[in-house]
């Protein structure tokens, strides 16, 4: 159907209603500069990230500045480490950074606030300042996303310093355009950094479930271009979509039901024989089956149960088991925003969606310091089949809920699963990182 409220006469008629008119997203195109214009590094004083952080913006080809260009001028980003901040009072160095700045934020530019983990404060007006900064960053990125601009919270556990190129590159860059208001958290990991920042995934072999067509088709392909050789599955009655996905990327395929009782085992030989291990493993094979729940049928709850998340279960169990994960291996799961605020008529689907943040949870603390991580992505509203099957009306609303006025696209998600894929990417476990525009609907 044609997006009618995009229209201009409808556009005309939102502007008189003052909905608010998207901003064009910056998306990463290879070759592009990472930012727009200049970077504005700051401190808190006593702070221990500015050093790490600006070696990776420098490394990464965008031109830092210590303080703001007299006459204003766009800054492409405004990073700030607010680690050194130890006490309410000293949360005041936030407005003495970002007051005198923030109208120069440039459209589609990223405000990053790199702090220290709340639980990783030993003195309690620590923790209380360092966990501020989520409301901070929150309340920023409503301010800043008419112009396209994202905000976002870095917490680097102590020792994690060396950790945070992954993200930073990720944070600022356009691979990150629909990642807004997250909370991530780095942890002590080491850390090799790729020889190409373009192919960060070369060399490696990926498996992505449900692979055929919208987001697992754009994670497949996304992988890909960052270098991965891509084992693209789905269910057999997708195999004509299926083999024309993994011609284009230059993947291979492998049909199968996860739910299949032989799957894992299937799975596990597949990879074993043919690639002699998997590094990452994306569980993105999902569906829905809306009811509200006095009217669902058994068949509604157990079907989507076993697909979203008991064969994920099942499969990591040998994957893990049998170690055809590779040592440095990644899981990345595939939540919902329905798994985090709920949602009417989803009760199925949104239980097995938090059910994947709980895997990302418990699995998570299994695999700390194993070199093996799991995090997981909770798309908010993409534009694929599976949303433009829902009512027009609730579509219309849907897609404009968000800080950013509009809805995600699946390479949005899918740029936002290979950085978690990245090797680089080792002081990443067990984040759940929402690609949701700030939906400003639920939790
Ligand atoms: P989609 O329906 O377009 O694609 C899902 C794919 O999974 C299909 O190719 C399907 O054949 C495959 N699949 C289903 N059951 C399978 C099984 N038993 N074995 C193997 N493959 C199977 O959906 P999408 O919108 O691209 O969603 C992809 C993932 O993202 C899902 O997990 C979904 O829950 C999640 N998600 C999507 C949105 C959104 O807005 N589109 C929002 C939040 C989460």
């Amino acid at each position: 159907m044609p997006d009618l409220l995009s229209t201009p006469p409808a556009q005309r008629l939102l502007k008189a209603l003052g909905a608010p008119t998207p901003a064009p997203l910056r998306r990463h195109r290879p070759g592009d500069p990472l930012l727009p214009a200049p970077a504005l590094l700051g401190a808190a004083k006593g702070g221990t990230l500015l050093k790490p952080a600006e070696k990776v913006v420098k490394a990464a080809g965008a031109t830092v500045l210590k303080k703001a260009p007299d006459g204003g001028g766009p800054l492409g980003a405004l990073v700030f480490d607010a680690s050194g901040i130890r006490s309410t009072a000293e949360l005041r160095a936030l407005y003495d950074f970002f007051h005198p700045v923030i109208r120069q934020i440039a459209r589609t530019g990223r405000v990053v606030v790199l702090g220290t983990p709340p639980d990783a404060c030993e003195e309690v007006p620590h923790a209380v300042a360092q966990r501020a900064l989520e409301g901070f960053e929150r309340s920023l990125a409503k301010e800043i996303g008419g112009k396209g601009a994202t905000a976002n919270l870095v917490y680097v556990e102590p020792g994690a310093e060396g950790a945070m190129a992954s993200t930073l590159r990720f944070l600022l860059s356009g691979r990150s355009a629909y990642v807004d208001a997250q909370v991530i958290r780095i942890s002590q990991a080491q850390v090799a950094e790729p020889d190409d920042w373009d192919a960060p995934l070369a060399g490696r072999v990926a498996l992505v479930t449900g692979a055929s067509r919208g987001i697992g088709e754009a994670i497949a392909a996304t992988l890909a271009r960052d270098g991965a050789h891509v084992v693209c599955l789905d269910v057999p009655a997708q195999g004509d979509a299926l083999a024309k996905v993994a011609n284009r990327i230059g993947g291979s395929t492998l049909q199968l039901d996860i739910t299949a009782p032989d799957a894992p085992k299937v799975l596990a030989d597949h990879l074993r024989e043919r690639h002699g291990r998997v590094d990452a493993v994306v569980h993105n094979a999902g569906v829905t089956r809306d009811r509200t729940l006095g009217r669902m049928s058994e068949a509604e709850w157990d079907v989507l149960m076993d697909i979203n998340l008991g064969a994920t279960e099942r499969i990591d169990a040998v994957l893990l088991d049998e170690d055809v994960l590779a040592a440095d291996g990644r899981i990345v799961g595939v939540s919902s925003i329905s798994g985090i605020a709920g949602n009417r008529g989803q009760v199925n689907y949104a239980t097995s969606k938090a059910g994947v943040i709980g895997r990302v949870e418990a699995l998570s603390r299994v695999l700390r310091g194993s070199g093996r991580t799991i995090n997981a992505v909770a798309p908010g509203f993409i534009e694929t089949q599976m949303t433009a099957a829902m009512p027009f009306a609730t579509r219309e609303v849907g897609k404009r809920i968000n800080s950013l006025a509009q809805p995600g696209k699946p390479v949005d998600v899918a740029e936002t699963v290979a950085w978690f894929a990245a090797p680089a990417s080792g002081g990443l476990n067990g984040n759940v990182t929402r690609v949701c525009g700030q939906q400003l609907l639920g939790a």
